[in-house]
């Protein structure tokens, strides 16, 4: 009986996850980036767009991604970003995950933001394809993920450390 799930928390759980993947706002920016990978290049109606569905967080994302703070690391078929923030605070960045408190207190707890600007830069660099990928052995790949979720742990546990 340790995994059974009822009913109502499945659908609760699927609910959830209607949401993050029927959000107008993310919808419309993934789209923007499909086209912009496509086209290879961003145009500036493009980048318009993303400054007013992202007010205030698409610029300084735009500032992460034009001064190569963002590295990709892949390991097989698995990616990860490390975004180092303004403050040179590096934060691990999955396509639905990131590691910064921003991510944690709006994206997770209010769901009113849903890609933070670590997030947004990696999308910027995804879609015109400019990072140049770090290949890294499985066991660096785990290391690169946990490391950062320990430091996550001691950043929580201590309040105005790592908070920007
Ligand atoms: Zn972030």
């Amino acid at each position: 009986m340790q995994n059974y799930v009822s009913p109502s928390a499945l659908q609760e759980q699927l609910n959830e996850i209607a949401f993050l993947t029927n959000n107008p706002i993310r919808n419309a920016s993934d789209e923007i980036f499909r086209k912009v990978a496509e086209q290879k290049h961003i145009t500036d109606s493009q980048l318009a767009s993303l400054y007013h569905l992202y007010p205030g967080i698409f610029e300084k994302a735009l500032d992460l991604a034009d001064t190569n703070t963002v590295t990709k690391f892949v390991s097989g078929a698995k990616v990860l970003f490390q975004v180092t923030g303004s403050a040179g605070f590096p934060y691990i960045c999955f396509e639905d995950y990131c590691s910064c408190p921003a991510f944690a207190n709006s994206s997770i707890m209010h769901s009113d933001l849903l890609y933070c600007k670590h997030q947004l830069a990696v999308a910027v660099v995804q879609a015109l394809n400019s990072a140049t990928p770090i290949q890294v052995t499985e066991e660096q790949f785990t290391q690169l993920a946990c490391v950062d979720r320990n430091r996550k742990v001691v950043a929580a546990m201590t309040p105005n450390k790592g908070f920007r």
